[in-house]
């Protein structure tokens, strides 16, 4: 079968904005003062969904594993080691203006730029297009230290987290148990000052990475490199990505960084095309031979009968991207009995609510008296909802709208026989369940396997 070449789905790029904004997962950032272009602040349910994301990232990356420690550096590092690690000389995009319409480009992205004047023309197509030579444009952002801001003062905000493992190597080494091959995995913010970022949470300056470093014996360096990329396609398609929306792309020979002797990244067929997902790089020693250098400091992994500066493999991916991806993939339109809902179809560990409480009449003291120690029960093991407003259908939308699997609905039967209803957002099936038992069901149900669609 050939690879998909247009996403299939009634998602666009918009309408998930849309979705986000209404529902409060995302909000365009400092919205009163009229937006800062493509910054985002995330609301309670976005809040909630890339916790979800990271979480299980760190579950499959370290707490399920043996070999993997956490990490958590500073975001502003002594400015030597971007010196080191090649960033000062060479961490830029080609930069082009247009001299005519203003407009800035990345030479790199012509292709899917539109004209300032004519947007279904690209930079450069019209008469009228005068567009400058490409320039390096350092992509990391300045900042000082101390009260005087001189040559000396000067520092970067991270545009990775990567860095700040490898300087870690060695009280990292020194303090814990490891030995090669054992990673370092850290979640963060990043900074980069993209020329053009741009749809909606893909490409921002301000960004969270999940970013893991494996230090490997240089003859393993290859078979780790494979193992990674087929765990972390893994990692996505367990959580529910659509697999004829996921790949791996191989970087051809002349799109590799300095640093790296293989790349693959993982693509998601995003509305906007095949897009980067995640880059797993084979970064050989260029880091800790690097950084070894420039400090002084030999970072090397010294065993009983052997010595050797371990070779990396990188896995590095962005917690916002990831969001994306999972809200994208999830979100879903369709007529149930002549009306239209909208539908996150979210794997359970990552929807923002796991389970809505809903007495079927908010006023009925009642079905209030059984809702209410429900939820307060589930509440404690799981994210839960208590929702008493607005007629059920209302209700239902709206939990269908933020991606909650399961609503518990508490009727005039429960005060008969003990009995609730639980409802599936997916099938939209309901079957009555004992009161009693539903804890230990939905617990059940999120260790279970996920079926998506
Ligand atoms: P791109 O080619 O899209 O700019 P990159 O190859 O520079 O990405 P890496 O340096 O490999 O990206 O970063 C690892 C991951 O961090 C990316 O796969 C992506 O998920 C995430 N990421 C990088 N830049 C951004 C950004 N500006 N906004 C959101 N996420 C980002």
């Amino acid at each position: 079968m050939g690879e998909l070449e247009v996403y299939e789905g009634t998602a666009t790029i918009e309408k998930v904005a849309a979705l986000g904004r209404r529902r409060g997962f995302v909000y365009p950032s400092s919205d009163i003062y009229g937006g800062l272009g493509s910054a985002y602040d995330y609301g309670h349910y976005g809040v909630l969904l890339k916790q979800n994301v990271k979480a299980e990232w760190q579950r499959a990356m370290v707490q399920e594993r043996d070999d993997i420690v956490m990490l958590d550096s500073a975001i502003i590092l002594h400015p030597q080691v971007w010196v080191a690690s090649g960033h000062v000389g060479g961490f830029s995009d080609p930069l082009v203006d247009c001299r005519t319409c203003k407009h800035r480009y990345r030479a790199d992205h012509i292709g899917d730029a539109a004209c300032g004047r004519r947007p279904s023309k690209h930079p450069g197509e019209t008469a009228d297009c005068d567009l400058t030579e490409a320039r390096a444009f350092n992509l990391m952002f300045e900042t000082s230290i101390g009260p005087v801001r001189d040559e000396g003062s000067l520092a970067y905000l991270r545009p990775e987290t990567a860095q700040g493992i490898f300087i870690n190597f060695k009280n990292v080494t020194s303090s814990l148990r490891v030995k090669p091959p054992f990673g370092i995995a850290q979640i963060g913010k990043s900074f980069r000052n993209e020329i053009t970022p741009g749809n909606f949470l893909f490409r921002t300056r301000e960004f969270e990475q999940m970013e893991m470093e494996f230090f490997v014996p240089p003859a393993e360096s290859v078979k780790w490199y494979e193992y990674w990329i087929a765990e972390r396609r893994r990692w996505y398609l367990d959580l529910g990505l659509r697999d004829t929306h996921l790949r791996v792309r191989p970087h051809d020979p002349d799109e590799l960084s300095h640093y790296s002797s293989g790349t693959s990244d993982l693509e998601y067929l995003f509305p906007i095309g095949w897009s980067e997902l995640e880059g797993i790089a084979n970064r050989g020693d260029f880091d800790l031979t690097a950084h070894a250098e420039a400090s002084g400091t030999k970072l090397e992994w010294i065993g009983h009968e052997e010595r050797y500066v371990p070779h990396v493999i990188e896995p590095a991916a962005g917690a916002d991207r990831a969001t994306l991806a999972f809200l994208v993939d999830a979100y879903d339109e369709e007529e149930v009995g002549g009306d239209e809902r909208t539908v996150l179809r979210l794997h359970p560990r990552l929807a923002p609510v796991k389970v809505a409480v809903l007495p079927l009449i908010g006023k009925d003291d009642g079905l209030v008296g059984h809702a209410r120690p429900l939820y307060e029960e589930l509440r404690k093991v799981m994210s839960a909802e208590y929702d008493d407003s607005a007629s059920i259908g209302k209700r239902y939308r709206r939990q269908d709208e933020i991606g909650t699997p399961w609503a518990l609905t508490i009727d005039h039967q429960t005060l008969e026989d003990g009995t609730v209803t639980i409802r599936d957002r997916d099938s939209l099936a309901q079957e009555r369940i004992p009161i009693d038992g539903a804890r230990a069901l939905l617990e059940d149900r999120l260790r279970q396997p996920w079926q998506p669609r």
